[in-house]
């Protein structure tokens, strides 16, 4: 007998490919709904999602766990002339993200320095340095305006978090990997690129890698449920676990009362330090690197307007530099990339904020939130009216950064799993926090059990 421990994607791919093989499992998930962080809403017209909004079939895995859902066919892709217009916030002015030579010269974000930074780059000398954080390998290798106006926005869409912090290795590691190996990051992305197009072609992915559903991404979690009845339990928060000869005993609570299970092998994909406290009396070394996992608190806000109240371009969204000082990170522009998730008179959007760089936001009150917001957006997107729909989701423990020191985490799950080789540790802090690596993790850990 199998337990999976949470019941976010990560465990349910793992669950997925149990399933098929026909393993005898059993999936405890603290909440009363499964899906983690992937939770959809349907409100007034709008479509929206409180955590992940669009998943990247980058992997084979995905693809594969769509398929095996009859959900490959269904999937909503993005309208073609909004998903490659990006726009980075640069002195108040949405500056095009010049991924064409034609948005290159007309966008404020490219300039000379910018390509003779990418000109100097493959004769920039490779660094022995064992460590460095984003930020620092970013200015070595390219230049702080390329930091400041590329990869800071970018890095804070994905992670919320602080580059100044984060280990290149572990966040970026394919431009650490290019310089280790090809010696300039230009050169390794080059390969990088082919490689990639060789995995596209041989595992047939798309081409338009991102998706939702016409529900939301939830329709992959009702879906993956669907099959999985008698294996889950709800409201079923674990508390402990005991380490007992060949057997694990794991004591979990539901409906108030303490139900006690033995089984043979553990698939934990719970949040780090949820998993500290369960670990912590058996390996205190694991316990303290898991605790010292810095996660960032982000909030996810959603407004609609009516259309003739605000001025939004045929685009995917907008991320700020951190020298903006505005109060979001970020703001898609859903009605546009995914029409279908608003009514047809109406643009929604979402705005991200808190993270690294805002999280005193998430103490503000709904009504304060949203006119700060407001203020903010109010001249890039000539916001003439109020809103018409409102949404708040604040996450306090959101997304686990891959800081400097995080060679030692791998260290202690890899001794800990040494010692315990029937207790597998997955979840989005360890082997990578999107969806699709979660999907991936959690399969492959299913796969060799
Ligand atoms: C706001 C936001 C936006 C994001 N946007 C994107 C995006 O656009 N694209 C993308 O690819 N990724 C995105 N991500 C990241 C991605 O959504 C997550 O990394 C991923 O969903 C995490 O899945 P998981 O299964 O590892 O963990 P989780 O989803 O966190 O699931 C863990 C589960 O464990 C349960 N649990 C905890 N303790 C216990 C216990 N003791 N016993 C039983 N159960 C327990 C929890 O209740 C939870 O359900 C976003 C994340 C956030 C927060």
């Amino acid at each position: 007998m199998i337990a999976i421990l949470g019941g976010g994607i990560t465990a349910l791919s793992a669950a997925h490919e149990l399933k098929k093989q026909g393993k005898k499992f059993i999936l405890l998930e603290a909440n009363s709904f499964l899906g983690g962080k992937i939770q959809s809403r349907q409100m007034e017209g709008y479509t929206f999602e409180l955590g992940p909004n669009t998943v990247v079939i980058n992997n084979r895995e995905t693809k594969e766990l769509l398929e095996d859902l009859n959900l490959y066919t269904s999937r909503i892709l993005p309208e073609e002339n909004a998903i490659n217009n990006r726009f980075v916030l640069k002195h108040g002015k949405m500056e095009p993200f010049p991924n064409s030579l034609k948005k290159a010269i007309n966008s404020k974000l490219f300039q000379w320095g910018t390509l003779l930074s990418i000109l100097k780059e493959p004769f920039v000398k490779v660094s022995s340095q064992k460590e460095e954080s984003l930020a620092a390998f970013s200015r070595r290798r390219l230049s702080k305006q390329i930091l400041d106006d590329f990869i800071t926005p970018f890095v804070t869409g994905i992670y919320a978090g602080d580059p100044e912090k984060m280990s290149v290795n572990h966040t970026m590691s394919m431009i650490k990997d290019a310089e280790r190996k090809h010696g300039s990051i230009i050169k390794g992305m080059v390969k990088f690129m082919k490689e990639k197009k060789q995995e596209r072609e041989e595992f047939d992915l798309p081409k338009q890698k991102i998706f939702t559903f016409q529900n939301g991404l939830q329709e992959l979690i009702v879906a993956i449920e669907k099959q999985l009845n008698n294996n889950i339990q709800l409201n079923a928060r674990v508390k402990s676990i005991s380490f007992e000869g060949n057997k694990y005993g794991i004591v979990y609570e539901q409906d108030n009362e303490e139900k006690a299970i033995y089984v043979d092998k553990i698939i934990s994909t719970i949040p780090a330090k949820n998993l500290a406290e369960l670990v912590q009396s058996k390996d205190v070394a694991l316990a303290k690197s898991l605790f010292a996992i810095h996660y960032v608190s982000a909030g996810v806000m959603h407004l609609a307007f009516d259309k003739k109240d605000i001025d939004i371009h045929d685009s995917f969204g907008l991320l700020s530099r951190k020298e903006e000082k505005v109060p979001f990170l970020g703001v898609l522009f859903n009605s546009s990339f995914f029409p279908h998730q608003s009514k047809k008179d109406s643009h929604l959007l979402t705005i991200i904020y808190g993270g690294e760089r805002g999280k005193e936001l998430l103490n503000k009150s709904d009504a304060e939130l949203q006119e700060l917001m407001i203020a903010s957006l109010k001249e890039v997107l000539k916001i003439k009216g109020k809103p018409n729909f409102f949404h708040r989701k604040d996450w306090g423990y959101a997304i686990p950064q891959y800081e400097l020191g995080y060679d030692e985490v791998i260290e202690k799950i890899e001794n800990f799993q040494n010692a315990h080789p029937n207790f597998y540790i997955a979840g989005n802090f360890y082997k990578g926090i999107s969806v699709s690596d979660c999907i991936a993790n959690g399969k492959a850990i299913a796969t060799n059990l």
